[in-house]
């Protein structure tokens, strides 16, 4: 089995996950290799993540702090990333301990069920980051085929029509803060509106990461389709202020197009233009750049970035407020 360790930056030692991954179900024992760099482990998952990768996150004991070693071991968490439609990430997590499964967004079915399947794996919960068809579009296809399954959505996707629920089967409606159970895996939801007067987030404290549907994408943001730009940017501060070292799971492969934006408004940028190669040759890979996480777009997401004084000076807006800049990037980016 391989196992992979790496140690965070040192304010972050405490939290020293263990890392497995594996590919789907050829992976074989004698595939695995181990590393002990965080720059190896992401090659490899990056590596992997062409067809789908596993990432098993838990703490060790290994690494530590003495207080640490008192607290009770959080279950396993398995994160497994399937490509969907066109450009849409579709995202299982399962917790090791109970078996419970949960499918973040369901843009189609097929390759859903197959990679079900293929690791024998029920399917316990659906979590809705929002509306839109590809996100929700196979919630009632999938309740017919696990009648036992959850299907968790933002309860402020409100339809017009009284009685009508915007998110298809919808049987738990959840509010910012409210935890979300995957067996013993806990979800934090995050109120993250602008996309969608809805749109939540479902933050994973005990994996580092966070599911962050069409609201931060890497190397950009989602349009601003039904909130404001206000909501929108008050929605990426929110998933900014998570640790940095937080892996956010984007639902789309649009980071070639928005790194080529950033550019456009940030182009002297060193880490932009070194995460341009790495990206470039992993979608010459057929490889995905999501996920990201959020150290990487506060050094390279111009919408991240609004407070940043190249920036701000080649717009011209030296004196604006953050919210200001961020309004004027995202209306240019809609018309790039
Ligand atoms: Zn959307």
């Amino acid at each position: 089995m391989e196992r992979i360790i790496y140690r965070r930056d040192k304010k972050d030692i405490h939290y020293s996950p263990q890392i497995m991954l594996h590919r789907a179900s050829s992976f074989t024992s004698s595939s695995f290799t181990s590393f002990t760099s965080s720059s190896s482990v992401r090659t490899l998952v990056r590596t992997l993540r062409g067809t789908t990768a596993r990432v098993v996150a838990r703490r060790t004991t290994t690494m530590a702090s003495s207080s640490d070693t008192t607290r009770a071991t959080p279950p396993m968490v398995e994160i497994v990333q399937i490509p969907a439609l066109s450009d849409n990430y579709v995202f299982l997590l399962r917790c090791g301990r109970t078996g419970s499964t949960a499918v973040v967004d369901t843009p189609e079915v097929t390759p859903i069920r197959r990679e079900l399947e293929s690791r024998k794996w029920t399917l316990t919960h659906v979590l809705n980051t929002h509306w839109h068809a590809d996100h929700t579009g196979g919630n009632v296809e999938l309740k017919k085929a696990f009648p036992d399954v959850h299907i968790v959505g933002p309860r402020k996707e409100k339809a017009k029509t009284p009685g009508v629920e915007k998110i298809p089967g919808i049987d738990r409606k959840v509010d910012d803060g409210d935890s979300v159970f995957v067996g013993d895996v806990e979800l934090k939801v995050m109120d993250v509106p602008g996309h969608t007067l809805g749109h939540c987030a479902y933050h994973v404290p005990s994996a580092k990461s966070a599911f962050v549907g069409d609201c931060v994408f890497a190397a950009g943001c989602g349009r601003v389709f039904e909130g404001t730009h206000e909501q929108m940017f008050a929605s990426i501060t929110k998933i900014m202020s998570l640790p940095e070292t937080t892996k956010l799971y984007c639902a789309h492969e649009y980071t070639l197009a928005n790194i080529k934006f950033a550019k456009s408004v940030d182009g002297q940028n060193k880490d932009l233009l070194e995460r341009e190669k790495r990206c470039k040759a992993l979608r010459e890979r057929n490889e995905a750049t999501v996920p990201t996480t959020v150290g990487e777009e506060m050094r390279t997401n111009p919408f991240c970035r609004s407070g940043d004084e190249k920036i701000r000076k080649f717009l011209g807006m030296e004196e604006k407020r953050d919210v200001e800049v961020f309004a004027r990037l995202r209306t240019m980016k809609d018309n790039f």
